[in-house]
């Protein structure tokens, strides 16, 4: 006689439910998948089985799917294919002009860009953060290069333009760098301003805060802050990182 199994109580063994719960999308009905060769092929759509007109907020008559792909997160470190089946709608109310169109949902994936919003946010990290190149993170991805620079991009430029990003700043440092590259057989020469958070004093944990081309970015007047002393501004050599093949010189600037 077979032993009793000693299962957690609260453990899910439906087949289909086991599979959602792994495939962690939020709302999202599993219909089937499909191992290849080199990627698994899965196909969702979401639960979402009412809705409303956008314009008018009619309760909506569907008008079948329109399947999409995207690249997902790899699954037990395979690429994943996905497909979703999205939902066609369409509006009802004579007097509305909005006719039919295709569900949106930004937490499954972006309308515009080929991968998942959870494969894009992990990508981003790593060619932003970790340092791997696009065509690393493609290839772990088993999709194209565009595809992973588009959502590196997309993602990137938010996280840019988030001003929460810098913090409280203690001082600025400003140094500008002279990169020379090979193009052709000529010599091109393209400056490079870096800009990093000196911390306090005595703090040598030096963070870098944003680079701009060319050399004139750190004449431009700072934004001011609050919390930042005015002045509170190192330039010059003494805090150019530690790049090789470049050259850098002090420049002038002036802290608003
Ligand atoms: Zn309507």
């Amino acid at each position: 006689m077979a032993a009793l199994r000693d299962l957690p109580s609260d453990l899910e063994t439906g087949p289909v439910k086991v599979c959602e719960l792994l495939v962690g999308l939020p709302d999202v009905r599993v219909l089937g998948a499909k191992r290849h060769e080199r990627h698994v092929e899965l196909h969702v759509e979401t639960t979402a089985d009412v809705a409303g007109c956008p314009e008018c907020g009619v309760i909506a008559s569907g008008k079948g799917w329109r399947v999409v792909w995207f690249s997902d997160l790899t699954c037990f470190g395979t690429p994943v294919q996905l497909a979703w089946h999205k939902r066609r709608w369409r509006c009802v109310e004579p007097s509305c002009e909005l006719g039919s169109w295709t569900e949106v949902d930004d937490r499954i994936a972006g309308s515009r860009l080929r991968l998942t919003d959870r494969a894009a946010r992990w990508a981003t990290q790593q060619v932003g953060e970790l340092g791997r190149t696009v065509t690393e993170v493609a290839a772990t991805l088993g999709c194209d290069w565009h595809t992973v620079n588009d959502a590196v991009i997309a993602f990137g430029e938010r996280l840019i333009d988030d001003p929460g990003r810098i913090g409280e700043v203690a001082s600025l440092g400003l140094d500008e760098h002279l990169f020379v590259r090979e193009e052709h057989g000529r010599r091109r020469r393209h400056f490079v301003t870096t800009i990093c958070d000196l911390g306090p004093v005595g703090d040598v944990s030096k963070r870098l805060r944003g680079r701009h081309p060319g050399r004139h970015a750190g004449r431009r007047p700072l934004p001011r802050r609050p919390s930042a002393p005015r002045g509170a501004v190192s330039t010059g050599a003494g805090e150019r990182p530690a790049t090789s093949g470049c050259r850098s010189s002090p420049v002038k600037l002036r802290a608003a």
